[in-house]
């Protein structure tokens, strides 16, 4: 095992502050890092010593002998104890647990978010089959601290064994339901599962708590059930491991997996990178980042994907139509230079709203207005491809526009879905146009 890299913002909020020196030994549980205003508290992941604090993280030598003891945190109210372990959500939004339970529902809903909707994850489904019940005492915990009177599943129909695991856990219990979703890209933005379940449609700058609703993803709420139940401090991440690896690009679900680990290791874990490829990803192929092997991995790390290498388009002009739900226009430039492409035009989907902080919400996630007038846009100024982050349903308009421009087609997740055997966001057939694009080398 490498060093490992205890980044000090895991989380929304302001990064922690370290309450270690270096030279400190730690062991697994011990607090190192305390939140300076909204945050949650940041622990040591291994036994070790701490070698060195910079402004943005704490690196920990670990110990050549590891136990699976760890240090407890202080029994309190269930609220206070979430709150104490550090729990964010685990599914990508980092937003700390303890604020979010410590709502008042007034006897609402918590809405248990099961979507896992970004293509090549498995680790939210495979918690659910193996650890059902820690699940359920999870849920149980969040309905009891934030007042909620019903708790609901929300998880796709494609997952049957998940689902009919859950139904055979809920089956007596009067308050807690399930609620199958369709296989679309997204389902598992909050406002779509507060729209899927309880069919009512926020305003993109409305929370849940404005339908009396909190949604928490499932490795979240099993962190909560291991708080309230052993004390554990939040130090460890469920996650997938898939791409362009020897042994194949099937997906590999690491349970626990101590945070500030590198990409690099759990890469070999998980068979090791096989020859060339195009990037390395942090997150799910939509919402996701470019990373390195160095990278460690932190509270709300859902995914790492190696991908094949990108298409050459030899300096050809590019259109870039950027949605709320998938990279915001930096990671699209990246994508666009990654295959040689040059932006000659940026376009938004009318329905992605600009939110206060800059950050894109959609006004109906999944729910597409037509494309038809960006592809205009994009012809007029000269664009011989475009390359689109939209959802399932938006690309299938862009391309009931584009093409007839002669508007050369990419999703900003082809070089994944290509690397993991899944269909293209396109109209979900192979098209004539898919065919023609550029070969991959
Ligand atoms: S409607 Fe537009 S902003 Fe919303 S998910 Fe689809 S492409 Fe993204």
């Amino acid at each position: 095992m490498g060093n490992l890299q205890m980044l000090l913002r895991q989380h929304i909020g302001a990064p922690c502050k370290p309450v270690v020196a270096v030279g400190d030994k730690v062991a697994k549980g011990t607090l190192i890092a305390e939140p300076a205003g909204l945050g949650a508290n940041i622990f040591a992941s291994v036994y070790g010593t701490v070698t060195e604090i910079t402004e943005e993280a704490i690196i920990i030598e670990p110990d050549a002998e590891q136990k699976e003891e760890f240090v407890k945190i202080p029994e309190g109210s269930k609220l206070d104890m979430v709150k104490a372990a550090g729990i964010v959500g685990m599914g990508g939004a980092g937003f700390p647990t303890g604020v979010k339970l410590g709502t008042d529902l007034n006897g609402g809903y918590i809405l248990i978010n099961a979507a896992e909707c970004e293509p090549g994850l498995k680790h939210n489904i495979a918690q659910i089959e193996a650890e059902t019940e820690k699940v359920l005492r999870g849920v149980k915990y969040c309905m009891e601290i934030s007042n909620a009177a019903k708790a609901i599943f929300a998880i796709k129909k494609k997952n049957e064994k998940a689902v009919e695991l859950l139904r055979e856990a809920v089956k007596n219990e009067e308050h807690i339901s399930i609620h199958l979703l369709p296989d679309i890209y997204p389902m598992g933005e909050e406002r779509a599962v507060v729209r899927e379940c309880l069919g009512i449609e926020l305003a993109p700058d409305q929370l849940p708590s404005a339908a009396q609703s909190v949604v928490i993803n499932v490795e979240t709420v099993a962190r909560v059930a291991e708080a309230i139940d052993e004390r554990k401090p939040c130090f460890e991440k469920n996650l997938t491991v898939v791409g362009k690896l020897n042994g194949g690009a099937e997906p590999h679900v690491f349970m626990n997996v101590p945070v500030g680990t590198s990409v690099g290791e759990l890469i070999e874990r998980a068979g090791g990178i096989d020859g060339l490829y195009g990037e390395i990803i942090m997150g799910g192929p939509f919402t996701g980042k470019a990373t390195s092997e160095e990278a460690p991995i932190t509270k709300t790390t859902g995914g790492i994907i190696v991908t094949i290498d990108f298409p050459n388009l030899h300096g050809a002009k590019v259109g870039l139509l950027v949605c709320a739900c998938g990279g915001d226009e930096a990671r699209m430039r990246d994508i666009c230079q990654k295959m040689n492409g040059v932006v000659a035009s940026v376009a938004r989907c009318k329905q992605a709203a600009e939110m206060k902080n800059g950050a894109l919400k959609c006004e109906r996630p999944g729910n597409c207005p037509g494309q038809a007038k960006n592809n205009i846009q994009f012809k007029k100024d000269g664009c011989e491809y475009i390359i689109i982050g939209n959802c399932s349903d938006c690309s299938n308009t862009v391309m009931g526009s584009a093409p007839k421009m002669g508007l050369k087609v990419f999703h900003q997740t082809d070089h994944v879905m290509r690397t993991i055997g899944h269909p293209l966001y396109r109209y979900l057939r192979v098209s004539k146009q898919v065919e023609q694009l550029p070969e991959y080398k």
